[in-house]
Formats: C-alpha cells, sequence, structure tokens
C-alpha cells in the first residue's frame, strides 16, 4: 500500500527493543514519505565509538559526558545511504562492531549524553518536514508531539534470528545479548525504554517487511488526513 498523497509535513516516531525491524521498517517508511531518515541509536553508538577510541573508563560518567560533548558527530539522514562520521572518521561498520555493541548502553544510561543528544535529534527534526525517527525513547522525549507513534515489538526469538540472519552472528548468543541490552535500556533511570502510553504497539512476529511498513503506512495515512 502506497500513501494516497504524500503528506505535507509528517514526523513519525518509531520506538521499540533491538531487533524489533525499527531500521528496515523506519527507512522504508522515510522513502515511502519522500523523507528522510534519523537513525537516534547510531548516535549513541557514534559516541561509544569516540569514548572507547579516547580510552575513557566506561565507569566514569563525567569523563564520558565530556567526550560526547566534545565529539563532533556527521549524522547522515539519507534513508537510502545513513552514513555517520565521528570526529571526521566515518564510523559505519565500526558502530556496528561488537565492542561498540557492548558498550553502548552504559555509554546511552549517562544524563548528560542523553541531554545532548536529543537536542541534536530535535535540531534535525525541526530542520525537515518529512522525518522518520527511530530510538528507544522518541514518543516520549525526543518527539512527544509527533504525527504517529508506533512502538515495534517482536519475539525475542524472532528478533535474534532476525538480528543473526543480518550479521551471521550466532543466535543463541545473539538472543542472550539483546536480553542484555534490553534489561540495561529498560532499567536506567533516565529515558528508559518504555512503551510512550499514547504509542500503538505493532507486534511483528511473523510478519513480513512488506507488511509491516504497509500497516503503518496505513495508520500514518488516517493520522494525517484527518
Ligand atoms: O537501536 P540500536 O540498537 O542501534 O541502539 C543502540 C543502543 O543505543 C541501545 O541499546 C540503547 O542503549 C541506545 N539508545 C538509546 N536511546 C535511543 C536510541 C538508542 O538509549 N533513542
Amino acid at each position: 500500500m502506497e500513501l494516497q498523497e504524500r503528506p505535507e509535513t509528517c514526523v513519525v516516531a518509531v520506538d521499540g527493543p533491538s531487533g524489533s525491524g525499527k531500521s528496515t521498517v523506519s527507512r522504508r517508511l522515510a522513502v515511502a514519505v519522500e523523507g528522510v531518515y534519523l537513525d537516534t541509536g547510531a548516535m549513541y553508538r557514534a559516541v561509544t565509538w569516540a569514548v572507547l577510541n579516547a580510552g575513557v573508563d566506561l565507569g566514569d560518567p563525567d569523563a564520558i559526558a565530556k567526550i560526547a560533548l566534545e565529539t563532533e558527530l556527521s549524522i547522515g539522514t539519507d534513508p537510502l545511504a545513513p552514513h555517520f562520521a565521528a570526529n571526521g572518521t566515518n564510523v559505519d561498520e565500526a558502530i556496528r562492531g561488537a565492542e561498540v555493541t557492548g558498550a553502548v548502553s552504559a555509554v546511552a544510561a549517562v544524563p548528560s549524553v542523553r541531554k545532548h543528544l536529543v537536542t541534536l535529534q530535535k535540531a534535525i527534526i525541526d530542520g525537515h518536514p518529512r522525518i522518520i525517527v527511530e530510538g528507544r525513547d522518541i514518543a516520549a522525549v525526543v518527539a512527544p508531539d509527533a504525527d504517529l507513534k508506533v512502538y515495534l515489538t517482536a519475539s525475542a526469538a524472532a528478533r535474534a534470528a532476525r538480528r543473526s540472519g543480518e550479521n551471521g552472528s550466532d543466535v543463541a548468543a545473539t538472543e542472550a545479548d539483546l536480553a542484555r541490552r534490553d534489561k540495561l535500556d529498560s532499567s536506567r533511570a533516565t529515558d528508559p525504554l518504555r512503551q510512550a502510553s499514547d504509542a500503538l504497539e505493532v507486534d511483528t512476529t511473523g510478519m513480513g517487511i512488506d507488511e509491516v511498513v504497509a500497516h503503518l503506512l496505513h495508520l500514518l495515512n488516517s493520522k494525517v488526513s484527518k
């Protein structure tokens, strides 16, 4: 299903745990509405890359915050090629590696890191008429006035199977890592992963990508044509 008419403006917030299909679905939606795509997880990952690169102790929130504020991020929003750089170095591959993935939840739990990145995220949203934003706290914190707020879920097994299909990792190890990150992201004090009260839950277990995208376009149609 396609949008009958491209909306003049729209902000769509896509939250959910790792492996729920957020990235693929958000990129496809952005293409469908001829808009841009903001991967806020990649922003936390890029800062984590800089923190690791600087050799900072992950138990030292002040040192982490200092690096976060000093790091110059280049944030790609093209849904077909969302490239990221930190301090002039392309980090597209590095931010998906095990080292960054293992450390990102600790960095994302530091309140001043979140404050800084949320400010950048809001400015990017304000600068684009049509934008799909994916993350953990988009509906509740970053874009509370979004036109459509969805919370994507899927069973732990389905999420692990998708992730290991993407990166060739062992399914059981991936499921354990997703559970570890979900726990850290849901239990942190500042802006934890949680479904916003006004977000629509979409369980993507057993659904193909085309089906999920069609469903979200349908929801967006009903919101923006009101
Ligand atoms: O979405 P992705 O798995 O790339 O996100 C990496 C990590 O970044 C998450 O596990 C979470 O710790 C953090 N994150 C966050 N808030 C967001 C997006 C991501 O805390 N809006």
